[in-house]
């Protein structure tokens, strides 16, 4: 190893290190994420499970009991009021396609404008959030792993536009204590942008309708009161969980 290379090893090696103490005071951090323009979506593979084609619910209860109520039409599934719902199939480690536009008339601001959220496991929400022109805390953001970490950079499309998230999830190992054991991660991409890339899940989780970790669970949207839409939910079953 010659000089120079040794210099590069040695800088990477520190990036590293900077990137583990960033990552570890991720809830905290002060950093506004860069914005980027994001390009396409993309259809179904053929492996994956279709949760939602733009026709009916019925892999979906509401996440207290009953069918699940949001409106649907012209292919879309809407927020109404009505409360979150979950999917009747419980997961484990996923591939997860979903997308969303949040409502084109701006209303509220901050938290209040187009929320919603993807619940991995009913218990770790990644959030739906109109982020365009909205500011909020930073991992409150669209693409933040809510509460825990903010996204790398900040990839929204205009309100009433299309996104895409897609989310790539390994839950934290549960223990014999029924605590988390393994953190598990989150790697996740907005609009085709990396937004988190292979964060642990384990810490301080947010809490919706269930509690705890878990070997699997469901996948729950969230109803936070403002009329969020959904389409072209998809999502592949990965390693131990297939
Ligand atoms: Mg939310």
């Amino acid at each position: 190893m010659n000089l120079k290379m040794i210099a590069r090893t040695s800088i990477a090696f520190m990036a590293s290190l900077q990137f583990t103490a960033f990552a570890a005071d991720a809830p905290k951090e002060e950093v506004e994420p860069p914005i980027v323009q994001p390009g396409k979506a993309t259809q179904p593979p053929s492996d994956a499970i279709v949760l939602f084609d733009g026709h009916d619910l019925s892999h979906w209860s509401g996440a207290q009991g009953g069918d699940a109520k949001w409106t649907v039409n012209d292919g879309v599934a809407t927020v109404n009021g009505t409360g979150s719902i979950r999917t009747r199939e419980e997961f484990a480690d996923v591939q997860l396609h979903v997308e969303w536009a949040t409502p084109a008339e701006v209303k509220g601001d901050g938290q209040g404008r187009g929320n919603s959220g993807i619940y991995l496991q009913g218990r770790y929400e990644i959030q739906v959030l109109d982020s365009y022109n909205n500011k909020t805390y930073f991992n409150g953001q669209a693409g933040s792993f809510y509460g825990n970490f903010a996204p790398l950079v900040n990839a929204s499309r205009k309100p009433g536009e299309w996104q895409a998230y897609d989310i790539i999830f390994h839950p934290p190992t549960v223990g014999a204590d029924g605590k988390a054991g393994e953190p598990g991660s989150f790697t996740v991409l907005h609009n085709g942008v990396l937004v988190q890339d292979h964060i642990p899940v384990k810490g301080a989780t947010t809490a919706a309708e269930l509690q705890g970790a878990a070997a699997a669970g469901p996948l729950i949207l969230q109803d936070h009161g403002n009329p969020v839409r959904y389409r072209n939910i998809w999502i592949r079953r990965l390693g131990r969980s297939r």
